[in-house]
């Protein structure tokens, strides 16, 4: 850490004593004098942000092993390279984002030029969670850029050694009249929410959303939420059980389970779970040995009062495997509980950890309708070598993502957008979806001012020629 930089403890206190009067005005005089609507601007400060990756991608690796124990792949895979990724990905395609769209016109509007001008809302407000903490700021951060925003961060106090880095060190690489970083907890957000924004970018639970959403009302602030919840996955007897496992259970398992868009329970026959059990028993093994506490490859519990909250869900149904806990270190061993009730917490809330309950069905209607009981999720996956009923799941269910065979590796795909419906969000980003989530997107219809003429034909009195425009 370089020299003279503020501890966390007493840069939050600093930032609080300012929870963002000044900075908040400073950033809307920058907005205000047009400083970031320039396409060199805008490609500037995305560089810079690469370069923010690059250059502290070893002080970033070591952050987020602290705070979720996260393997050097798994910080790279799902946070360092995504990121840069979509850095990339705006900075090929910024020029083509920005264009003016042409539309075509009718009768009335020949010989003038419609289009839709993309603008930028303002002032941005973007609220991250703790699971995938640089993930989850920057990336909508790269769309906030591109679309020529200036923009408040406001990353999370649980992920501290992450928040740090961020703090202490992104500013430095952006114009720092154009972009803050702001720090707190739930009380500071709440105080940080009464200010207006242009837009607010939220990423956290359903309950936080909705006062973030309370509180964007009160200005009439447009939003996204992405949200979070229970994604159900539906197997298939008909499954190869241990290709299903190997997926299933590298996907529940990464990042020690806390993935909003992690498979949060599996769906299946009694027949299928007696052949999956062993089935994830071998995969988990694979993947993280005999004794998996001493894996590299997994990760540990946010904090005390999520492990103590995870804790309290092995109880749960049966534990077919692991089950097993250790505090000191916020160790919950990679679990799978059969026999598992509809009623019990396990399937109530979501997870969010490394458990795996199972809830037998007898039909994939009976599935669907379980499934079209609960909240909207974030996601659905689907598992089977019949295409019909993978689109079934398809066709009767909604969620805001879908994976047929396989976990959430639609993430990858910056074409495929990211978002929940429902409960479990609103609004989309990821690749250009990114771009247009913070863009406004303007109606421009310029006509000449001559050739009055033409316009005759509109104006009272009326006659039969006006049912011809
Ligand atoms: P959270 O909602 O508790 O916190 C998110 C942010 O809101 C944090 O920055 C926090 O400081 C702030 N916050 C917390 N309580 C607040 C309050 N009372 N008032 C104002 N602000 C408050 O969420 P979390 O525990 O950090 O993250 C886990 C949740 O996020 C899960 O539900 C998960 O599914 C969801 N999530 C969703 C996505 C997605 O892409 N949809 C991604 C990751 C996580």
């Amino acid at each position: 850490m370089s020299e003279g930089l503020l501890t966390g403890t007493e840069m939050t206190q600093k930032q609080l004593v300012d929870p963002s009067e000044d900075t908040l005005r400073r950033l809307r005089e920058a907005f205000n004098s047009g400083r970031t609507r320039p396409a060199e601007f805008r490609t500037a400060q995305l560089q810079s942000l690469g370069r923010f990756l690059q250059d502290n991608k070893q002080l970033l690796q070591d952050a987020l092993a602290k705070d979720v124990g996260k393997s050097a792949f798994e910080s790279d895979m799902s946070e360092i390279i995504l990121c840069q990724n979509e850095v990339d990905l705006a900075l090929r395609n910024l020029q083509a984002w920005m264009k003016d769209e042409s539309v075509s016109t009718n009768l009335l509007t020949k010989l003038s030029s419609a289009f839709i001008r993309k603008e930028p809302f303002g002032l941005v407000l973007i609220i991250a969670p703790w699971n995938y903490p640089l993930n989850l700021m920057i990336v909508p951060l790269v769309g906030a850029i591109a679309a020529g925003n200036c923009v408040v961060l406001k990353p999370s106090e649980i992920s501290k050694n992450t928040e740090k880095v961020l703090a202490e060190l992104l500013p430095q690489y952006l114009d720092q009249s154009c972009f803050a970083v702001v720090l707190g907890g739930p009380e500071e957000t709440r105080q940080l929410l009464t200010h207006k924004f242009d837009y607010i970018f939220f990423t956290g639970s359903p309950q936080v959303g909705k006062i973030v959403m309370a509180a964007a009302a009160k200005h009439l602030t447009p939003i996204t939420l992405e949200l979070g919840g229970k994604n159900p996955c539906y197997v298939d007897d008909n499954c190869d059980a241990q290709i299903v496992a190997n997926r299933v259970a590298w996907f529940r398992y990464f990042n020690a389970g806390q993935t909003c868009v992690a498979p949060d329970y599996i769906l299946c026959s009694q027949e299928m779970q007696e052949r999956l059990v062993p089935a994830l028993q071998n995969a988990i093994t694979r993947f993280y040995g005999d004794n998996p506490q001493t894996s590299p490859n997994l990760g540990r519990i946010i904090n005390q009062k999520h492990f103590k909250r995870l804790q309290g869900l092995l109880g749960c149904g049966r534990v077919a495997i692991g089950g097993q806990s250790d505090e000191g270190e916020r160790y919950i061993a990679p679990t799978v509980l059969v026999d598992v009730q509809e009623s019990e917490p396990v399937m109530q809330e979501e997870i969010f950890g490394p458990i795996l309950p199972l809830m037998t069905v007898r039909s994939l209607d009976e599935a669907i309708n379980f499934i079209n009981k609960q909240e909207k999720p974030l996601a659905l996956y689907a598992f089977s070598n019949n295409n019909q009923v993978v689109n079934q799941l398809l066709e009767r269910t909604s969620s805001g993502g879908f994976g047929g065979n396989d976990g959430f590796l639609y993430l990858t795909l910056p074409a495929l957008p990211l978002g929940g419906v429902g409960n479990s969000g609103m609004g989309r980003y990821h690749g250009k979806f990114s771009f247009d989530t913070f863009s406004h997107q303007r109606a421009c219809l310029l006509r000449s001012p001559g050739m009055e003429k033409l316009n005759d034909l509109r104006y009272p009195p009326y006659g039969p020629w006006n049912q011809q425009l």
